[in-house]
């Protein structure tokens, strides 16, 4: 394969291998999700690997050591070859892992997934209410989700269910729960918005009150205590991930930078996390130009952040840097402009006073408009100026695009 040497460090950063290996099949989604995690800027990318391609890349990785696949998007049962490459993977001796919104996932497709050996799936719901579920998402999909829950289910997969929570669902939580019982989810997965991609669009929108949020946690805290005393029966597990903007302390992101986590855009694009398209400087390098095995250890891209070498003073004297590797890179940026900052959700930092204002300011500024996902969107964000779309009633408070009355 031919090299791109001006991406390649020639002082590699030692590496463990790519366990993980996130394949973005494609950024198109049929749902348009106000908190979606793509970048904003998805309508641009249209150069999508092969199936040939994805093949050479899930070898090579494998190859390097990656033991877990997970096929992502926007929706990646839009790729026809979606049953080929399971077959492939799981050949190759991956844990393979759908990441789906469920449109496409019909009886016939699902047979053919279950045939091809995928292990997992990982079905995400927007609410527990069909009024709100198919508003964020701009989809009538509620009804169509239950019955893939129930396919998943059938073809006997381990089901983890996913649900983006923010101000609109969190008085919905208990019914999000029940509703993931009710449907036999291995795991509920309650994921509290991290406001990148999308979400960083509709922060104001989507970001809770701390007292929101505690009343939530509590209703989560009591349904654990209540399967922690059933004796038989089916468990659900349910994960709850506080959102960065309320604690003291960052996450470790990835792991690490470069540590575990190897994300492929569906252009190529190889990624140490599935955000870092928007970081500044940053040369990626592209599997259609670069060996998977030199991107991991090699590339200026994967070694930027690795280690703690770059780190600014009050990351690299922390006693804490080992534990959440100075936090994220991608929100550094966004509430910092610069990458290489502390993750401003830390105390030590010196701009986390930004991050508490947002969470005190969020409830003053809900009367802008919430943009949906689509790819008019995507268009119009990254070719500024664009004139302010007019406002309309949401079912519950605040105020919407006149694009969320329409599909976009
Ligand atoms: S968050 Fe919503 S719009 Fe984005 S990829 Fe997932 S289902 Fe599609
Ligand atoms: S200063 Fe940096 S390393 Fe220390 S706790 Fe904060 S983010 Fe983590």
């Amino acid at each position: 394969m031919a090299g791109s040497t001006d991406l390649l460090s020639a002082a590699p950063i030692p590496a463990g291998p790519p366990l993980w290996l996130l394949a973005e099949l494609t950024y198109q989604c049929p749902l348009h999700c106000v908190f979606c995690y793509n970048p904003t800027r998805h309508a641009q990318v249209t150069d999508e690997l092969t199936t040939a391609q994805w093949v050479d890349v899930m070898t090579q990785a494998r190859n390097l050591g990656a033991a877990q696949l997970g096929f992502s998007g926007g929706e990646p049962l839009l790729r026809d070859d979606l049953e080929e490459l399971v077959q492939e993977a799981h050949r190759l001796g991956y844990y393979t892992n759908l990441i789906t919104s469920g449109v496409g996932l019909t009886p016939v497709r699902a047979q053919k997934l279950k045939d091809a050996g995928l292990d997992h799936v990982q079905l995400s719901f927007q609410d527990s209410t069909r009024e709100l579920n198919d508003f964020l998402s701009h989809t009538r999909t509620f009804d169509l989700k239950q019955r893939v829950a129930k396919l998943i289910k059938a073809h006997d997969w381990p089901m983890v269910m996913n649900c983006v929570l923010h101000r609109h669902n969190l008085p919905h939580v208990r019914k999000i729960i029940d509703m993931a019982v009710a449907l036999e989810a291995e795991y509920l997965e309650l994921a509290n918005t991290q406001y990148y991609g999308w979400a960083w669009v509709n922060r104001d929108h989507l970001m809770p009150t701390r007292e929101e949020l505690a009343v939530a946690e509590a209703e989560v805290n009591a349904f654990r205590a209540e399967q922690d005393a059933k004796t038989e029966g089916h468990k659900t597990r349910v994960l709850f991930v506080v959102p960065d903007y309320f604690e003291e302390r960052p996450k470790a992101c990835m792991n690490g930078w470069g540590a575990v986590f190897l994300s492929i855009a569906p252009d190529g694009l190889a990624m140490p996390c599935h955000n870092a398209r928007d970081l500044p400087g940053l040369q990626l390098p592209n599997v259609k130009d670069v060996s998977v095995a030199d991107i991991w250890q090699r590339s200026n891209a994967f070694n930027t952040y690795r280690g703690d070498a770059w780190m600014k003073p009050t990351c690299r004297s922390c006693d804490e840097r080992h534990k959440d590797f100075g936090g994220c890179r991608c929100q550094a940026f966004l509430l910092t402009g610069d990458a290489a900052e502390t993750d401003p959700v830390c105390s030590k930092s010196a701009h986390h006073e930004k991050v508490v204002a947002v969470v005190r300011d969020a409830p003053r500024r809900r009367n802008i408009p919430i943009v949906f996902r689509s790819d008019a969107e995507s268009k119009a964000l990254h070719e500024p100026p664009r004139s302010a779309p007019a406002a309309v009633a949401a079912p519950q408070g605040g105020a919407f695009t006149a694009s969320g009355g329409r599909a976009p």
